[in-house]
């Protein structure tokens, strides 16, 4: 099968998506990236942001229990690209919510638009490559001469 014809099949066969799911799900490694998730944010970012705003700063923001992944890993047309969104996103590319801000986030209609998941993916990229410059050493400046 072509590379092509392969993307296509998966993305249209949504139980295979759904088992690929499950087994990122029950993954060791997605296990730890939560993990680390929470104890780095173990507060709802949406409940501390929506504090910051009204100014409140304590008895508002809920513990987080779930871990939102900011680039939908639904959007992959491939098994290695949703491995790659859910576990290569890395710390940054998670939110820790609570339920009902998680349930909220994802029932606002405008949320899972394509322009919207565009606009999320390209922050993410902008982010990451942010990151990589910050990685980079100090290069040597004068090789020249
Ligand atoms: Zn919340
Ligand atoms: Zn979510």
């Amino acid at each position: 099968m072509s590379e092509k014809k392969k993307r296509l099949a998966w993305r249209c066969n949504s139980l295979q998506q759904q088992r690929d799911k499950a087994e990122i799900y029950n993954s060791k490694e997605w296990k730890q990236l939560r993990e680390a998730k929470l104890q780095k944010q173990p507060m709802c970012e949406m409940c501390l942001e929506e504090g910051r705003k009204r100014g409140i700063k304590r008895g508002y923001v809920r513990s987080a229990t779930c871990v939102h992944h900011i680039v939908p890993i639904e959007t992959a047309t491939t098994k290695e690209e949703m491995w790659r969104l859910a576990i290569g996103c890395g710390l940054s590319g998670l939110m820790s919510l609570c339920r009902p801000c998680h349930n909220k986030l994802h029932n606002n209609a405008g949320y899972h638009t394509k322009e919207a998941v565009q606009e999320r993916k390209q922050s993410a990229f902008e982010r990451w490559k942010a990151k990589q410059h910050r990685q980079q050493p100090p290069t040597d400046s004068d090789g020249s001469t």
